[in-house]
């Protein structure tokens, strides 16, 4: 058997020139090349008669060569090749180009399996460039064919051939999963699962390779997340916060009753709080559920317990927005907060971080600029994020390395299904709040083409001239690409269009993503200050920002969102006591725009839109999952797999409770699979 590490340059067909192409593909040693699997499969097995073949299908036929090959040449280096072939039903033609050597392969009286895509003109059929063999070998046809991801470098026939040849070279695989696995889940072994996935002998095996593999993919994923979460957890001193410090102290004293799910989230992360390992849990919940207000009360406990607090939020407007919260519910409690955020002036910075360093702080909220070295706490013990996607995990560890071993809490309000948050934060315990406080309205959703925009537009105007606000958000420009259809407006070009025509009378602002920090919270401000009648924007208004009286979002080529996105820009409307709508404006409408906006208006829960946004568009394009750390599968789907996902869920809980380092003997392939798939590259040998 050949070392599986083996520089993939070695491998027969393959060479200097191929191994980069290769590389490119992430493929560096045998093993990489076995396990780069197809993408898709064609169906060259079935055998056709010709008479029964309906003009665009592609299949296989077996037949024989009724006449030579005839090549005509129309220049230097063009000509087309014909051939007639028979079966005992019917007659086709066949057609190549630039084939003239096929005149020593293809023989009068000769029998051959083609494959191609029959065409039928005038009652003619013809099949073009297709591939064959001799009736008594299977090389191209007569089987099914694995099809790769392609680079420009490499092309299907190679790459199909290089993996045969390195599959020719390892022999028997040696079984990568214990034995009490795959008899439990009734797994096909290693070695024919590898074979199979490349070279089905037919799709019932393909199915069972697949199945293997995927399992494999999954739960290793899922068992090293959960070890990871278990190390961190483990022996690790944390803070125990004082139990006579009672959470109800301040729920009592509320102006409004929590929801039962905030009662139970809160309830959690008490019990966390008590406990002396760092809590490490995750607070999920949709816009507008009510998360600052149990931050806040987690904030109480700690404070309460002698432990300072810091409140991590990804915009300055949002930094002073829940400074003014805090301050409102926990000032009376004389916790003090304070704010540090990247526009203060030298001095004011310089107290407030004395301030911090003293003690004299309980409650520090801010921006990036808390992560800055210069910031020393006297006592931190709770740290909390909020909109956590705009957190790298670094930045979550050096906030988290100016305490010792606090507790920490990360908020998020991008609804993610639960299977899903297992493998996107594996290493976090979870909290979900899936009830909105009562008597929210629900936001009015419409979908609506560019043919009625000026109905839309009057709209606009007797919101306003009611006394609302509205938001109006375009994509990013940068996201088109050429032949994309008309041009789309910037938000700049649209605001200047809105203010020197549609709007003249209205106060009509602008918002992006190139203005300085301090320029868009000027903005942010004076809509606020209800300065500004309609902000035209960006997507860079879609954290948490409230405007309670703005009571109108137009989003426009709400084609080019996510719904999740939509979800999450809708949000921002609706936090006040009136009436609020969200305009969705399509450019095109074909099937799937149409079924997307329909979930849109049908709906304001999340989570369903978060599931349906899955079903819809794959995992792949799950919210751009790649900007949320989702990892990557070679196999996997995890929209497609959602099943196989909950089964080994169930199985890497099992396993972890029992065994969390892995080292128990039926586990030890186990552990080596894992420490693979989390370690760097692996070594490469010659
Ligand atoms: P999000 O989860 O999006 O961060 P917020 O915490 O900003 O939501 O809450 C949105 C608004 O709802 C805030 O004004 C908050 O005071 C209010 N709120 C929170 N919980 C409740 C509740 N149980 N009943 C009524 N209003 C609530
Ligand atoms: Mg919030």
């Amino acid at each position: 058997m050949t070392d599986l590490n083996k520089n993939v340059q070695y491998i027969k067909g393959v060479g200097e020139a191929r191994a980069k192409a290769l590389n490119k593909l992430g493929i560096y040693t045998l093993e990489d090349l076995i396990t780069y699997y197809p993408r898709d499969y064609e169906d060259r097995s079935k055998i056709k008669k010709i008479a029964e073949i309906v003009d665009g299908e592609k299949c296989s036929i077996e037949a024989e060569v009724v006449s030579g090959l005839n090549v005509r040449m129309l220049g230097r280096y063009k000509s087309i090749e014909k051939a007639i072939v028979k079966d005992e039903t019917d007659n086709c033609m066949i057609t190549w180009f630039n084939q003239p050597y096929l005149r020593t392969q293809i023989k009068r009286g000769g029998k051959y399996r083609f494959f191609g895509k029959i065409q039928v003109k005038n009652g003619v059929k013809e099949l073009n460039s297709p591939v064959f063999d001799a009736i008594d070998k299977n090389n191209n046809t007569g089987k099914i064919i694995p099809v790769y991801p392609l680079t420009y470098e490499i092309n299907g026939n190679a790459i199909r051939k290089i993996i045969q040849n390195g599959l020719s070279l390892v022999g028997n695989l040696e079984e990568t999963m214990p034995k009490y696995i795959l008899d439990k889940y009734n797994l096909l072994g290693y070695d024919e699962s590898i074979k199979q996935i490349h070279f089905p002998i037919n799709f019932d095996a393909f199915k069972k390779a697949r199945r293997r593999l995927v399992f494999d993919e999954l739960l290793i994923m899922q068992l090293g997340l959960l070890k990871l979460k278990g190390e961190n957890n483990k022996e690790i001193k944390g803070i125990k916060y004082d139990e006579n410090v009672n959470m109800s102290e301040v729920i009592n004293d509320l102006p409004f009753k929590l929801t039962k799910a905030q009662l139970n989230v809160l309830e959690e992360i008490n019990n966390d709080m008590e406990q002396d390992k760092p809590m490490n849990r995750l607070l999920q919940g949709d816009v507008g559920s009510g998360k600052t207000i149990v931050a806040m009360i987690a904030a109480y406990k700690a404070v309460k317990s002698g432990y300072q607090v810091v409140i991590l939020a990804p915009t300055m407007i949002l930094a002073k927005q829940h400074l003014e919260n805090f301050n409102n519910i926990l000032g009376k409690y004389g916790i003090k907060c304070e704010g540090l955020v990247g526009g203060m002036t030298a001095k004011q910075k310089r107290l407030a971080l004395e301030r911090i360093e003293n003690g004299d702080v309980d409650i520090v909220i801010g921006t990036h600029a808390l992560l800055e070295e210069n910031v020393v706490f006297n006592k931190l013990g709770l740290v909390v994020t909020d909109e956590q996607h705009r957190f790298g995990v670094k930045q979550r560890s050096t906030i988290i390395a100016k305490g010792e071993n606090p507790d920490v809490l990360v908020m998020t309000a991008t609804p993610i299904p639960r299977t899903l948050a297992l493998i996107l934060y594996g290493d976090l315990d979870i909290s979900i709040i899936d009830e909105l406080p009562p008597n929210r309205k629900e936001i009015q959703t419409f979908a609506v083409s560019k043919k009625l925009e000026s109905r839309v537009n009057e709209f606009v105007k007797k919101e306003i001239n009611k006394g609302r606000q509205c938001y109006v958000v375009c994509p990013l420009v940068e996201e088109q690409e050429e032949n994309d259809g008309p041009k789309l407006k910037s938000a700049l070009e649209l605001a200047e269009e809105y203010q020197n025509k549609i709007f003249k009378d209205y106060k009509v602002g602008v918002l992006h993503g190139k203005m300085r920090p301090k320029e868009k919270d000027e903005i942010m401000q004076k809509f606020k200050d209800k300065e500004i009648d309609i902000l035209v924007s960006t997507t860079v208004i879609e954290v948490g920002v409230d405007v309670p009286n703005a009571s109108l979002m137009i989003i426009e080529n709400a084609e080019r969102f996510g719904l999740a996105q939509l979800h999450q820009l809708r949000g921002r409307v609706g936090r006040g006591e009136y009436e609020s709508y969200c305009i969705l404006k399509c450019g095109g409408i074909n099937e799937l725009i149409k079924e997307r906006m329909d979930i849109m208006t049908k709906t304001n829960n999340g989570f369903v839109i978060a599931e349906k946004d899955l079903e819809l568009r794959g995992s792949g394009d799950f919210f751009g999952t790649k900007q949320h750390g989702i990892p990557e599968f070679k196999i996997a789907n995890l929209f497609q797999d959602m099943e196989a996902l909950k089964e080994v869920q169930a199985l890497a809980i099992q396993i972890i409770n029992k065994d969390m380092n892995l080292e128990k003997e039926e586990n030890k392939l186990l552990n080596k699979l894992v420490e693979k798939r989390f370690s760097s590259k692996a070594e490469i040998t010659i």
